[in-house]
């Protein structure tokens, strides 16, 4: 079983521009100890949107929320609107909406610049808004590919259904598995699960799975121990590994065990061996009223969680705010471009 190291406990929202008000779970500058880049690679930053309630925007014509244009370079934007809808436009002439459940999975590559903002309708309407905004790295080889959108609408995404393993644990026969109560699903926006593939095309193998588990029970998951891994508790208070965690925590687990083979390359870029890989396993348990007793926390709705792993680049990385690169210089030459206009 992959161990938990850390659980990362909530942390205060902040206002990104005026209409995303997000807590700030993991980010690769803050080269904490316990966590950093280096346990996360390739994820370099997520913010979590808990859901929150907005007034209707009279202004909205004039004074949208959200976040004015904006660069980004080096790295990709993975954005999901769980409740509440997002407007993006782009420098390129792109535009769109992100509707309710749906993903958009940005490669800003060798540069954009865009804006996101509340949408029309939801500015009109106001409500309960709730997302998560998640930085993916690229490899050095792809970092300066063509910028491009992947639009992901939630029916389109592929959905495991996972069920109880405590009821019938040891067998895995086709007659106790119809035996198997219903736990919840798992609808694989990217990565593989139990054979299943998510809809989402990657630069390098990422796992981004959101779990949704509605009754008492426990599933086992199954992970390539080449991948770090954490997961975000969004809603209800789960065990994960037999651990009570509770919303808001972002739990980190031992990282990834790879086999480097060469680490002598001028940019320390290592050279990993992920043939051999093996999977780690981790439980997932909605915890039954009795357990609840014992620690406070029944859940009366779903849990919901975000699963996130990926196998490292293992490069090194040059960045600064909206631009990640793997040199300094690389990271200048960046700033020039964008400071004279030659971006995007
Ligand atoms: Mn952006």
């Amino acid at each position: 079983m992959r161990q938990i190291i850390h659980v990362h406990a909530n942390q205060p929202p902040h206002w990104v521009g005026n209409g995303f008000y997000v807590k700030t779970l993991m980010n690769h500058l803050e080269n904490r100890a316990d966590f950093n880049y280096s346990h996360t690679d390739p994820f370099l930053l997520l913010d979590y949107g808990e859901p929150t309630t907005f007034a209707p925007n009279p202004n909205y014509d004039s004074q949208p929320q959200g976040m004015g244009q904006h660069p980004h370079k080096g790295f990709e934007t993975v954005t999901i609107a769980y409740q509440g809808e997002i407007s993006h436009a782009d420098s390129a002439g792109g535009h769109g909406e992100i509707l309710e459940g749906d993903v958009q999975w940005m490669t800003a590559g060798r540069g954009i610049l865009h804006e996101e903002f509340h949408s029309q309708a939801f500015g009109q309407y106001g409500g309960v808004f709730s997302m998560v905004q998640m930085w993916i790295n690229l490899p050095k080889k792809h970092k300066l590919t063509d910028a491009k959108y992947q639009s992901i609408k939630r029916a389109d995404m592929p959905v495991v259904k996972l069920y109880d393993e405590s009821y019938e644990n040891a067998s895995h026969d086709q007659d106790s598995i119809t035996r198997l109560n219903a736990l919840g699903t798992a609808t694989i926006i990217a990565g593989e699960c139990r054979g299943t593939i998510g809809i989402a095309s990657t630069f390098s193998p990422v796992n981004v799975w959101d779990i949704e588990l509605t009754t008492a029970g426990t599933t086992t998951l199954e992970i390539p121990n080449t991948h770090n891994l954490m997961i975000l508790v969004q809603q209800g208070s789960p065990l994960i590994n037999d651990s009570l965690v509770s919303a808001g925590s972002l739990v980190q687990f031992s990282p990834a065990r790879l086999n480097v083979l060469d680490a002598s390359d001028v940019l320390g870029t290592l050279e990993i061996d992920n043939t051999h890989a093996t999977s780690d396993t981790i439980m997932l348990t909605y915890p039954t009223a009795s357990d609840s007793e014992e620690t406070q926390s029944p859940n009366d709705a779903p849990i919901k969680i975000l699963l996130l792993s990926g196998e490292p680049i293992g490069e090194p990385i040059a960045s600064y705010g909206p631009f990640v690169m793997n040199t300094q210089a690389e990271l200048k030459q960046t700033f020039r471009d964008y400071q004279t206009g030659r971006f995007g």
